[in-house]
């Protein structure tokens, strides 16, 4: 299994070497699952073609980093103002997310798996106050994907820095603001001390879905007990994940609140309408552009007004009145 991750990355680099574990106790020793780190093995990002072309049997990463193969990619992952991790993950098993991802990597040899979910992103770091979208112009923010495309069409600047390198562009100003993920690893980044508000919510990732792919042929060349306990490991490491991820992002949300000088704010509505307007141009182009995104567009959207709807008089509901 080779992962889009640095070696041992926390939650999603460990939950793999777990994986591994799992697999090799249920099967009776019958299957080991060797993991590496990203660019041990081959480049971080260049698991698609090694799975697909059977180098590597597995991979472990996230749909839209292929997004310039299959510009789809993204609505497995996570699309600006998208479904939160509860709803994505109704929509994959229950809903028929899974099966149009499928019908996106037949051609490659290539059978996805939902494998973790980070659960919403924090907005991100900033040195400046966010006031009106009139602050977003000309602002350099570190925020891949089609994030990057909403954050452009708002008047900020996108820009492509690996995570190696953030810290230090952060703290020279080569960029003005930053994404990563959440608590529990913006805090282990250190970018408390180099910025001085933490936005929220993280609009642009609002539940991505993370990715286990598999080499479909040689899935399938597999005994069928040892298929099945390939599914099952998967089903529990997208569950561990999100439990890691929702766990230790609450413990250390409150350690960045206690032991730094951030300021924590949340983007004013009238930023936040304006970001949801420019995803909607985006999300229009993607369709227009390509047929499959369509497709899936129209699926999730159905799928997403009817969660929605009982998900507003549930979760929303009971949330907004009682905290
Ligand atoms: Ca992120």
């Amino acid at each position: 299994m080779t992962t889009t991750w640095p070696p041992n990355f926390p939650v999603v680099g460990e939950g793999c070497n777990l994986m591994a574990e799992w697999v090799r106790k249920m099967s009776g020793g019958r299957m080991e699952i060797t993991v590496y780190g990203g660019g041990e093995l081959i480049p971080a990002l260049e698991g698609f073609d090694a799975v697909s072309n059977g180098a590597v049997e597995m991979n472990h990463g996230a749909a839209y980093y292929w997004s310039g193969k299959l510009p789809a990619s993204p609505f497995f992952t996570a699309v600006p103002f998208g479904m939160n991790a509860q709803q994505m993950g109704a929509w994959m098993i229950s809903g028929g997310g899974l099966e149009l991802w499928q019908q996106l990597y037949e051609p490659y040899d290539l059978l996805p798996f939902m494998c973790g979910n980070t659960g919403i992103q924090m907005g991100g770091w900033f040195n400046k106050d966010v006031n009106t979208l009139d602050d977003l112009k000309g602002l350099k923010m570190r925020i891949p994907g089609l994030g990057g495309k909403v954050f452009a069409k708002a008047g900020g600047t996108p820009m492509l820095v690996s995570g190696g390198e953030i810290y230090t562009n952060l703290e020279r100003g080569v960029i003005d603001a930053t994404e990563w993920i959440g608590p529990y690893h913006d805090y282990k980044m250190g970018f408390h001390q180099v910025a001085k508000n933490y936005y929220y919510p993280g609009w642009h990732e609002t539940g991505p879905v993370l990715e286990l792919m598999v080499n479909k042929t040689k899935f399938q060349e597999l005994p069928e007990d040892l298929q099945e306990i390939i599914r099952t490991a998967a089903y529990r490491l997208n569950r561990w994940m999100s439990a890691e991820f929702d766990a230790k992002n609450g413990a250390y949300l409150q350690k960045i609140k206690e032991e730094t000088a951030v300021s924590i704010k949340a983007f004013p509505g009238e930023v936040l309408q304006g970001l949801r307007s420019a995803t909607q141009e985006v999300l229009v182009e993607l369709i227009e552009s390509d047929s499959f995104s369509k497709k899936v567009y129209d699926n999730y959207q159905s799928f997403r007004k009817q969660i929605s709807g009982w998900m507003d008089i549930g979760e929303k509901e009971y949330y907004s009145n009682l905290g």
